[in-house]
């Protein structure tokens, strides 16, 4: 018997503050028609419902999610991209 280890993919979405054009990336789950979000980002900073919130770019895996976080460069904001570097196994 294969223990299935209780691994969901985590879908990470993007947004952008647009005052200061600072990136947080917030986690969620798949979902059959896209993906959700957790309302805070995942350093616990910022809120995607907040004003001035732009929504970047949805719904990527993890793998994809570190691909754009390297590709976007210094806008995003740290704690998070270092979170994902963490889950990672
Ligand atoms: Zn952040």
């Amino acid at each position: 018997m294969t223990l299935q280890k209780n691994t969901e993919e985590k879908a990470y979405s993007y947004f952008e503050l647009e005052l200061t054009s600072e990136i947080h990336i917030f986690e969620g789950k798949f979902t059959p028609s896209k993906c959700n979000a957790e309302d805070l980002s995942i350093c616990g900073k910022t809120s995607r419902k907040g004003d001035n919130m732009k929504q970047i770019i949805i719904c990527l895996n993890e793998d994809g999610a570190r691909k754009k976080a390297s590709s976007i460069g210094r806008n995003v904001c740290g704690t998070c991209v270092s979170y994902l570097y963490e889950s990672y196994e």
